[in-house]
This record gives structure tokens, C-alpha cells and sequence, in this order.
């Protein structure tokens, strides 16, 4: 007997069609009408602070979250417009790593309930409903393997060797998976679920609407980013950075493109204006104001956060200079930075 899903259901799964239906017949198609509705704005600030949770607790604080969530007294049918509109709000914000983050927030919390049911329902209803929702997600747990495209999917985010294709065992395209593994899969399958459905298109003017949401969770991201990169570490500055700090001391001006590099980059990393300012205060051919003027600007003061180019623009521009091998396998001055403090950091606690 197919299995029905409730509403409760639709809220803790909200990737399945009938979770998908439900909210594109919702109050969330008339959105210029539900934004402004008092309803509408607590769904706004709830499906703000998902997307901030998402942003800032690490994944293994997530567990706790969950369990405590699960007690809270949201209707489902809001939590699932709250599913619906932090995916609009990450739209607007359209930043990649806020997005990833949503994508596995979602992903743990889905997997989170799919195996941690408190419901009244008997383990063998649970075991169905789980079957049920898996199948939806194109995995057949009864059989307990997978196919050999699909595994390779799932695990493509997870770096332990347990997982390689080598270390599995794997007969006539299919992966063997054992029940202890199911929780993961689940969760990477729901991951690749949600990402290929990507985010719906909203129009400027509803983002307009939002932008009391859009400017604090940009905060929250900035302050994130800053508590990931750690304390400020020159040893660990890219060389194409260290060059650049090299030439002002020499007293030889920055090209437009060096200067925005260099100051994007160290806004980034988290140097305040004065200490940025105090970099240029170096170069011999000083200007208090300009420079002021200009790194204010960079940092956002016109309303525009500046990130700092990537390695392709730097090589175009001609201020890619003294490559070394961490350069390798990173897209950024930033990457590199941060990288290379990842890397110290592990051997730190070797
Ligand atoms: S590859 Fe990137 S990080 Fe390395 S020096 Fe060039 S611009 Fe800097």
C-alpha cells in the first residue's frame, strides 16, 4: 500500500513532490501580497534565521539543534512556506557559500528526521515511511545497494577512504551499502536532491523587499568568514600579495588593479580600515585622504563589498607574480590564504 505523508511529513521532507506541490499551490505565489502579510513576515524571520543557523553552526552542532527544533511549536505548514522561503531569500542573496550551506543544513536536518523519528508511529510504519521517502530519492534500501552512477554521485563530498569506489564492494554495477551506512547516503542523496534543483528565479523587486534579510545575513556571512579565516597571519599571505606590499615599500605605485587587489584582500581577511590604511602608510608617496576615500570604498562603504580578483584576473592583469606550489590547487589570493592556514593549523596539532 503506498505510503501517504502528512503534513508534519511534508515539513521534515520538504524536497518530496508532494512537499513541492504543497508549496506551489501556497499563499508563497501571490509573494508580493504574503510579504507584506503578518504571516508572511514571521515566515520571512524564520526562514532568515535558517539561513543564519546554516551559516553558523558547524555541521556536528547540528545534531543538537535538530533534537531541540523538533520540540518547537511551528505549525508544519509554516515550517514547510519557511523551507520555501529561505530558498527565495538565498536566491536574492545569491552568494555560493551561503548556498552550499543551506543545501546541507537542509540536507542533515531531512536525514536527521528520517532516521531519528520520535513520532507515535510503529518502527514498522517508520521503516515504510523511510522506504518511501528513499525511493522518491532513487534509493531502493530493501535491496541494500546502489548503482554504481549513483554512489559516485552521493559520495563525491566525502573524503573518508571508507567511501571510494576501490574499497567497496561492487559486483554487476551495483555497490553493496550496509545499514550503518544508510544515515550518510541518505543525507548525500538529499544533498544532490536539492542542489540540481537549484534556486527559483525572483524578480528584483521582490528581493527589494527583502533586503532588511538580505543586509543582515550578508553581515552574519562577513562576521562568519572572518571567525573561519582565524586570527590575521602574514606568514601566510600569497606571494602576489607579499609582492604588492614589497613594491609600496620600495615607493612604487600601485597600478588601480594592484590596489584594489591588495586592499580587497585585506579587507577580506578581516584588517580594519585604520590597519589597512596604516599598509599604504609605508609607501613614500602617502595620501592620508585618498587612501581613506579608497579603501572605504572597497570595503563596502557604496553600499558594494569588494572580494578580491581571482588568480585569473590577477595573471591578466599582470600581478600574479612569484607563484609558488600552494598556488597549484586554488582559484584565489583569498583560497591560497586560506589554505595555507588550514594547512598550518593541522600540522599545528600534529
Ligand atoms: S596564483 Fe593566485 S595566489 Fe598565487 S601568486 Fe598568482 S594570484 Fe597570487
Amino acid at each position: 500500500m503506498p505510503v501517504a505523508f502528512d503534513e508534519k511529513d511534508l515539513a521534515r521532507f520538504p524536497f518530496l513532490q508532494e512537499a513541492q506541490a504543497k508549496i506551489a499551490g501556497s499563499q508563497l505565489n501571490q509573494l508580493e501580497t504574503f510579504l507584506t502579510s503578518d504571516v508572511g513576515n514571521r515566515i520571512i524571520q524564520r526562514a532568515t534565521d535558517r539561513i543564519e543557523t546554516a551559516i553558523t553552526i558547524p555541521p556536528q552542532g547540528l545534531f543538537d539543534h535538530f533534537r531541540l527544533s523538533n520540540a518547537d511549536s511551528t505549525s508544519p505548514l509554516e515550517s514547510l512556506y519557511t523551507y520555501g522561503m529561505a530558498r527565495i531569500i538565498a536566491s536574492c542573496l545569491n552568494d555560493r557559500s551561503a548556498i552550499e550551506r543551506l543545501i546541507s543544513y537542509e540536507a542533515r536536518r531531512s536525514s536527521f528526521f528520517l532516521m531519528n523519528d520520535e513520532s507515535d508511529e510503529t518502527a514498522e510504519a517508520e521503516a515504510e515511511k523511510r522506504k518511501a521517502v528513499a525511493a522518491q530519492l532513487g534509493l531502493f534500501l530493501d535491496e541494500g545497494t546502489v548503482s554504481v552512477p549513483a554512489y559516485i554521485e552521493m559520495v563525491a563530498g566525502l573524503r573518508e577512504p571508507l567511501w571510494r569506489l576501490v574499497n567497496r564492494d561492487v559486483h554487476g554495477g551495483l555497490v553493496r551499502v550496509y545499514p550503518t551506512e544508510v544515515e550518510v547516503l541518505l543525507r548525500e542523496r538529499i544533498r544532490v536532491v536539492i542542489r540540481g534543483r537549484g534556486l527559483p528565479r525572483v524578480p528584483p523587486e521582490i528581493c527589494a523587499l527583502l533586503a532588511p534579510s538580505i543586509e543582515h545575513l550578508t553581515a552574519v556571512l562577513q562576521s562568519q568568514m572572518l571567525r573561519d579565516l582565524g586570527p590575521i597571519d602574514e606568514s601566510r599571505y600569497p606571494p602576489c600579495m607579499n609582492a604588492l606590499i614589497a613594491a609600496l615599500l620600495e615607493g612604487k605605485n600601485l597600478t588601480h588593479m594592484g590596489r584594489f587587489a591588495l586592499t580587497a584582500f585585506l579587507h577580506t581577511i578581516g584588517l580594519s580600515t585604520t590597519q589597512i590604511v596604516e599598509v599604504y602608510q609605508r609607501s613614500p608617496d602617502f595620501d592620508i585622504e585618498k587612501t581613506l576615500y579608497q579603501v572605504e570604498h572597497i570595503s563596502g562603504r557604496s553600499g558594494t563589498e569588494y572580494t578580491p580578483p581571482s588568480c585569473a584576473t590577477m595573471l591578466t592583469n599582470g600581478i600574479c607574480v612569484g607563484r609558488d606550489g600552494f598556488c597549484e590547487r586554488i582559484g584565489s589570493p583569498l583560497g591560497y590564504y586560506r589554505k595555507k592556514k588550514v594547512k598550518a593549523g593541522s600540522s599545528d596539532r600534529q
